[in-house]
């Protein structure tokens, strides 16, 4: 049956000229099984993270540094046009691209060295350029194997709000610019080749997604074509039961729900943007993640409902690099909006809480952060409540830094008896101490914290527990 599928490819999916091949193989056999295939792809490996260290380097007047940088770019581009053996006019149009955005990268952090900072702005400004060079590698390369395939920007799609590096989806505005744009083409069999990762403002200003976003890109687009499925290409059979850098023995997960995979990756399994979920989900769209170098691989598929005959615990994960926050005090005892007053606080500086502890009584708050926004939302804290610790109403605000989120996912822990039991019986028996946990009331999971020096032993005895 002919299907509408988007397919994403991920920076090492896309990493070299080989790769780039793979890719370009698994969407041709897709096309000649009668699909119609639009693409989305993220930057070569690599390539945000120099283009951002870029940045950051022209803001600190390093020249010789982004020199530097400039110079890996240009070759890793070329080096890839030149080993896809593309025809000589093919070539040139692949690089004539490459070239205006490495010289827009140049024009930018020009720009960035004589203002002496780099605005949110303008660091999507320049980190929209990787995934604005691989469409034409990627579109070349379908092209090279008989398809039609033409690159397209995003920002002619995917209309955001302005929330730059971690913008928002306006998804009827995209839904329309989806139609009017790629419908057409795939109408006629032409394979579209979207940037993952960018979208723009109602004033075509560019954005981005935040970091890894080219996931979420895949879904949003899926959603607004009303794709039958959406196929995230990676560079793992699919999503494990934990980080398989972490633990040995791991396995690929064949069926998740989107509760199960939405839990996983906000609790830090890399292997999707968390994002990525939600229009899926809104649409019934299934995603399957694969492997583009094991492409006979059927990955890991993620759906509405899985079946009930299905493992109770499906993966554990980390949230490495927190901080715990504590507001403590008998004086909170019974004084009410403390804890609205606590989290509006957090909120003024920008910063997200990953995490609240249920360790929280009326005579403590606890919740975790980001590490590097620890000290910022102790200041704020403390400034808000300067009247309650005058008072001692409020003793100490203070933060717990090295500390990592450890959570066990599994869609029936809820209604399961005995698995906080088993969860904090391994840790315990492991000599691990636990700092802080919570287990939601409707989510599918149970987190703990526990010391960074813990934290890779943590997920392995609790690994353990996955095939009970
Ligand atoms: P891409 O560039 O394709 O988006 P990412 O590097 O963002 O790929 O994500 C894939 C990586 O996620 C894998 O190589 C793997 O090391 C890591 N990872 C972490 N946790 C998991 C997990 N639970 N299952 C699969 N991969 C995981
Ligand atoms: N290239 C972007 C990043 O590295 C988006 C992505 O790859 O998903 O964050
Ligand atoms: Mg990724």
């Amino acid at each position: 049956m002919s299907q509408r599928l988007v397919v994403k490819f991920g920076g090492t999916s896309v990493g070299s000229a080989t790769a780039i091949g793979q890719a370009a193989d698994i969407v041709c056999a897709l096309q000649s099984e009668g699909h119609r295939v639009a693409v989305v792809t993220s930057a070569m490996s690599g390539v945000t993270d120099a283009l951002l260290a870029g940045a950051v380097m022209a803001v600190s007047g390093r020249s010789d540094a982004l020199a530097g940088v400039s110079d890996t770019l240009r070759t890793k581009h070329e080096t890839a046009a030149e080993e896809l053996r593309l025809a000589d006019d093919e070539r040139a149009a692949v690089l004539e691209p490459i070239h205006a955005r490495l010289a827009e990268f140049q024009l930018l952090c020009d720009a960035l060295a004589v203002l002496g900072e780099a605005s949110p702005r303008a660091m999507d400004a320049i980190g929209a350029l990787g995934e604005r060079m691989s469409i034409h590698l990627l579109a070349a390369a379908l092209r090279a194997r008989g398809a039609e395939a033409v690159p397209i920007e995003a920002s002619s799609i995917v209309r955001t709000d302005s929330t730059f590096q971690s913008a928002v989806p306006v998804m009827d505005v995209t839904a329309r610019q989806a139609e009017s744009v790629l419908m057409p083409l795939l109408a006629r069999g032409i394979v579209p080749v979207i940037t993952g990762f960018i979208g723009a403002t109602s004033d075509g200003v560019i954005t981005t997604l935040g970091r890894g976003g080219s996931d979420y890109s895949g879904a949003i687009i899926g959603a607004a074509l009303h794709a039958d499925e959406v196929w995230i290409y990676t560079d793992v059979d699919g999503v494990m039961t934990a980080d398989p850098r972490v633990v040995q023995g791991v396995r690929t997960l064949d069926m998740l729900s989107y509760r199960e995979m939405s839990e996983l990756a906000y609790f830090g399994a890399k292997v999707l943007h968390p994002k990525t979920v939600l229009p899926a989900l809104e649409r019934g769209i299934p995603i399957r993640i694969r492997n583009t170098f094991n492409a006979s691989h059927p990955g890991t598929l993620v759906l509405g409902k899985v079946g009930d005959g299905d493992r109770l615990l499906k993966g554990v994960t980390a949230i490495r690099a927190q901080s715990l926050v504590t507001i403590e005090g008998r004086g909170m005892l019974g004084v009410p909006g403390i804890a609205a007053r606590a989290f509006g606080a957090v909120a003024r500086t920008g910063t997200s809480v990953s995490m609240i502890s249920q360790a929280s009584s009326e005579q403590s708050i606890c919740f975790l952060v980001s590490a590097d926004a620890a000290s910022t939302v102790v200041d704020a804290l403390k400034h808000d409540f300067r009247h309650e610790l005058e008072r001692h109403d409020i003793e100490s605000i203070w933060s717990l830094d090295h500390v990592v989120i450890i959570t066990v996912v599994g869609g029936a822990i809820q209604e399961t008896p005995g698995i906080a039991g088993r969860v904090f019986g391994a840790v315990g028996d492991a000599g691990i101490n636990v700092i802080a946990i919570a287990m939601g009331s409707s989510e599918c999971s149970i987190s703990l914290v526990v010391a960074a020096a813990d934290a890779d032993r943590s997920v392995r005895c609790l690994h353990d527990l996955i095939d009970i």
